[in-house]
């Protein structure tokens, strides 16, 4: 695996793949890597003929200045996981690299109603940074495909929509959420929960799945007052948000009709740590 710092070097590369007319898959993460994100460098390594990952904890899409300083980081370890998943490049650009004129965005994008609900009302600028960020490393990469998960099902949503927007030649592929085998959705900030948290945390999940098996007979009202009330009883958690929205629009639904056409996404405060999911009823 060949790692590059700046966005020059890594032109030099994919400028030898484009000669050779080789596929290019890409995954953008912040690393802290784990097999959720190990599952998507697998899928555009089937795909594609070359895949290259960024590392990049993307301080234009923190509003919590607290959560960009404890974010987790573990270089060579991901380093590590990523040569053995086959990973061709490694792109870890710095702060300078991405933004060398600073972190001021002058695009605005009309992303409708997607950014104004659940992480996009309670993470003010969240998608702007990640809109900003995405759309610069796709310019970098210029990948026929880019790799991204379901955890962030919002997230998919909005690139889908940016590079519609923008124009931008890359065929946006989702990903299923990758669990703990007590069903916790993994994530690089699991790792900052203590001991009791951690035993906590598999709550989010059984209340989604149970969410889904009453989602044919129960109302929706119904059950987001069943979601309220079920994180409320567990000590040390606080809802932030449950809704059942639709998939494409991502509006709340006041009723669910044909199965696989709405999503019931979660955010929890567990300690310090904030933790989203997500389940398609
Ligand atoms: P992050 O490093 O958190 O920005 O995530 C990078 C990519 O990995 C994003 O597209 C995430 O949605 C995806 N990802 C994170 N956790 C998981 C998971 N548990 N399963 C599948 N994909 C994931």
């Amino acid at each position: 695996m060949i790692r590059v710092q700046r966005i020059p070097d890594l032109e030099k590369i994919l400028s030898g793949f484009g000669q050779k007319g080789l596929k290019t898959g890409f995954v953008p993460t912040m690393g802290a890597l784990h097999p959720g994100h190990i599952s998507l460098i697998h899928k555009a390594k089937a795909e594609n003929d070359r895949v290259i990952c960024s590392i990049f904890v993307n301080p234009t899409q923190f509003n919590d200045p607290k959560d960009l300083q404890r974010y987790p980081r573990q270089p060579e370890q991901d380093f590590r996981l990523l040569n053995e998943a086959g990973c061709d490049v490694l792109f870890t650009p710095e702060i300078k690299d991405m933004y060398p004129q600073g972190t001021a965005f002058p695009v605005q994008l009309d992303l409708g109603s997607l950014a104004l609900v659940m992480e996009g009302k309670s993470r003010p600028g969240h998608f702007d940074g990640v809109v900003q960020i995405v759309s610069l490393l796709l310019k970098a990469v210029h990948p026929q495909k880019a790799y991204f998960g379901q955890k962030d099902f919002q997230q998919v949503a909005i690139v889908r929509r940016m590079v519609e927007l923008l124009h931008i030649p890359v065929e946006i592929i989702a990903c299923p959420i990758i669990r703990e085998a007590d069903g916790l959705a993994m994530s690089s900030r699991n790792a900052l929960l203590n001991t009791e948290e951690r035993a906590k945390a598999p709550a989010i999940f059984k209340l989604l799945s149970r969410i889904k098996a009453l989602s044919g007979t129960t109302s929706v009202e119904d059950l987001i007052v069943l979601a309220k009330n079920e994180i409320g009883q567990t000590a040390g958690m606080k809802l932030d948000y449950f809704e059942i929205a639709d998939v494409q629009t991502l509006l709340p639904v006041q009723k669910l009709s044909s199965e696989g056409k709405a999503v019931a996404c979660i955010a929890v405060q567990l300690g310090n740590i904030r933790l989203i999911d997500n389940i398609l009823l």
